[in-house]
């Protein structure tokens, strides 16, 4: 069914659009590979929703970025390719925010350990990004939150930047979600 699901894949150096010629075989290497990501979205609207046990809860426009990990079936690609499904029945938090919410892109690190919850630490501690949903995410561990919101103004680089600065690596970027978004069943 997403046998055609071939985003562009970027490293982190490839962001200034250099080094094209990496991109087919960094987005070979998804299907395969496991790991910890950050998914931007974008919304337009200031919409007051309810998310599952949250309660109530103000979307701002704006850039969000949420952190997860995938570590089994499917892997990355799996997971992304979940994510950019809207779901008719929410069950996950994010699915309450997706169904608001355009993909923008998501960075990829494939290091080998988990690394989600050191990232949400991370972020919640960072003068970069506001908290504006606690425990969005954060069900199953004791992290203030998975989500973050990166204010209005957002650029691919600034957020490969701010995920270098709470320690992360192996990152890549994958680009161009929302026009996957569109094509999926
Ligand atoms: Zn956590």
């Amino acid at each position: 069914m997403d046998s055609q699901w071939d985003p562009e894949v970027w490293s982190l150096g490839c962001c200034q659009g250099k080094r094209r010629d990496n991109r087919r075989a960094m987005s070979s290497k998804l299907k395969a590979v496991f790991g910890t990501y950050a998914l931007v979205l974008e919304s337009t609207c200031r919409v007051t929703i309810t998310v599952g046990a949250l309660g109530t809860v103000q979307v701002l426009p704006g850039f969000y970025v949420y952190i997860g990990s995938a570590f089994g079936p499917g892997g990355l690609r799996g997971r992304l390719l979940n994510h950019l499904r809207k779901r008719n029945s929410p069950h996950w938090h994010i699915d309450y925010l997706r169904v608001l919410t355009m993909p923008a892109e998501a960075w990829i690190s494939t290091e080998p350990t988990r690394r989600e919850h050191d990232w949400a630490l991370a972020l919640a501690e960072s003068p970069a990004v506001s908290t504006p949903i606690s425990r969005f995410g954060a069900s199953d561990c004791r992290c203030p939150s998975h989500l973050f919101y990166l204010g209005r103004s957002w650029s691919r680089s600034s957020c490969g930047r701010l995920l270098v600065s709470i320690g992360a690596s192996s990152l890549e970027c994958v680009s161009g979600l929302a026009g996957w978004e569109m094509s999926l069943p």
